[in-house]
């Protein structure tokens, strides 16, 4: 620690925002460009180099975050960036949409602002590449040794970067017509700009990962063929089977899913449409759902122009503090939290029928009600308890002329085939299963990320390409000295 009183001299201090009504009319990130760099080393200076750095034990990935901290407080940027890269095969990713457990479980969190974690992080990433610190590692030799990895989002990539890396020859096999996943279709780019990714997709390239895009194994090549094929396979399709609501009325033209708007929305932005189908331009658009997909598409519609957003969740609205007894320290609490795209509806007054930001909390969807073409007008909702039971008067009705499903998601999409080819042992909540090393019923085929884990994070997503990548390299070679962060049964940290 470069100054041992950072923490009691220095505030916190976050990367600010760009104001709402300029980012509202641009899809770029919402972040003031270049406003990082110069208050990051004075932040990560509040870092106190605990002697049990909790941070480092909540993060998946087991980021060496008070090491960094301190070379980024002493401006050591390259040996920062070699730390970071240690543990993290995409700390540009988790440095701008990890949610952060690490500062929840931040010493300093325990009666003051936390270590601004996360942003020096993405300060360490983006200066790296900056500075040419990230050039392609392709391996000194080939093992002779290949590997099918289904899936290309931030499992598959982490999983087929460390495995080109030790020298085995990879093959990330895709279904869409463009690599990265929920990064590339899903997560909208006023959170993290395409390019990032892009940028990461020509390192792998220049290091040997191949990429074959437009392949739904399944379909469009047998799974059995890819084992034969390959020596090992990793299935890292993702748990994209979303979750329905069935009500009276769901089945009127305009209600969809959010994986079926976001992605309409992130093909404008690659310029394969000129307008979204679904655009919410001029639109009431209601959201059911009050996750963070949900946030997504109410950042995504206020950017269409709608004429007004609404997100619905179903539980009531969280403390501004933390609830020591049910949720103590360092664990990561559920707490009001105000996302990007919250502070673009409050500051907007785009839902003047719910509470500040847009939220209605509580609310639970009864059915929806259409004109007489078939199409949704309405939707009809009641406030809950904590046990979803109704509360007696308290019915209301929206307008709704698009409504916007994000109920979350149940496992991997089984229509393909994949799971059935295999003969995969799936579990009863619809997750592939798996032993603690991450293999299958199924001799050379392993399974990690969403698709096996459930629906999670991206950190805990590359740390589970990290982790298979390790079991893969093991089983072709008998030993191995990639690192395995997790182990395929580990969960976050909590009571
Ligand atoms: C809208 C949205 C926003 C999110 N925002 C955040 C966020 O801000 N921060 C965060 O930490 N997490 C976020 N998440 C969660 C995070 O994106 C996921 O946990 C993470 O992407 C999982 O990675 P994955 O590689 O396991 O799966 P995915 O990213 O889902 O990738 C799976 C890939 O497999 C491909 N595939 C599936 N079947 C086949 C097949 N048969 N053949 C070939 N390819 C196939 C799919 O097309 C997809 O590209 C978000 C999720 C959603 C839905
Ligand atoms: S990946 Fe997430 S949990 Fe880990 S250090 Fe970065 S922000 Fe914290």
């Amino acid at each position: 620690m470069a100054d041992p009183k950072g923490f009691m001299t220095t505030p916190r201090e976050e990367w600010p925002r760009r104001p709402v009504e300029e980012r509202v009319r641009d899809w770029d990130e919402v972040y003031v460009p270049g406003a990082l760099l110069p208050i990051i080393s004075k932040q990560a200076d509040r870092c106190m180099d605990c002697g049990i750095p909790f941070c480092h034990d909540v993060c998946p990935l087991g980021n060496l975050i008070p090491e960094w901290n301190d070379l980024v407080a002493r401006e050591d940027w390259r040996a920062a960036a070699d730390r970071l890269h240690a543990t993290n095969n995409f700390p540009e990713f988790t440095g701008r949409l990890c949610p952060a457990p690490c500062e929840a479980g931040c010493v300093l969190a325990i009666n003051q602002p936390a270590v601004t974690i996360k942003n020096v992080e993405c300060a360490i990433a983006d200066r790296a590449w900056e500075e040419g610190f990230t050039p392609p590692r392709p391996p000194d030799r080939l093992s002779g040794r290949t590997v099918a990895v289904i899936g290309s989002g931030p499992t598959g990539l982490a999983a087929a970067q460390q495995l080109t890396r030790a020298g085995h020859t990879v093959a990330v096999y895709e279904r869409d017509d463009r690599v990265g996943g929920l990064l590339r279709y899903g997560i909208p780019s006023f959170k993290m700009e395409k390019r990032h990714l892009e940028r990461r997709l020509e390192q792998m390239r220049a290091e040997g990962t191949r990429f074959r895009t437009s392949t739904r194994v399944g379909r469009d090549v047998a799974a059995d063929e890819l084992r034969t094929r390959y020596d090992a396979v990793v299935i890292a399709t993702g748990a994209t089977a979303w979750r329905e609501l069935p009500v009276p009325g769901r089945e009127l033209a305009g209600i969809h899913q959010a994986m079926e708007y976001l992605p309409l929305s992130n093909r404008v932005g690659e310029g394969d449409l000129v307008v979204s189908p679904l655009c919410a331009a001029g639109k009431h658009v209601v959201i059911v759902g009050g996750g963070d997909t949900g946030a997504d598409c109410l950042g995504t519609a206020v950017r269409d122009g709608a004429a007004s957003v609404t997100q619905l969740d179903i539980y009531a609205q969280p403390g501004a503090d933390r609830d020591e007894d049910a949720e103590p320290w360092p664990t990561y609490p559920k707490i009001y939290r105000l996302s990007a795209a919250h502070e673009e509806a409050r500051d907007l007054v785009t839902a003047p029928a719910a509470d500040a930001d847009a939220r209605l909390f509580a609310a639970s969807t009864l059915r929806f009600t259409g004109d007489g073409s078939g199409h949704v007008r309405s939707l009809h909702l009641v406030e809950v308890d904590a046990g979803r039971r109704p509360l007696p008067g308290t019915g209301r009705t929206l307008p709704a002329d698009l409504v916007l499903l994000a109920l979350g998601f149940s496992g991997p999409d089984r229509t393909d085939g994949l799971v059935d080819q295999l003969g995969l042992a799936m579990h009863a909540r619809g997750t592939i299963a798996r032993d603690a090393g991450f293999a299958t019923n199924v001799p050379g085929v392993f399974a990690a990320g969403d698709a096996a884990r459930g629906q999670s994070l991206i950190v805990w997503a590359i740390a589970e390409g990290r982790a298979v990548a390790a079991a893969v390299d093991r089983y072709l070679t008998g030993s191995s000295r990639l690192p395995a962060p997790i182990s395929a049964y580990d969960r976050p940290m909590a009571v």
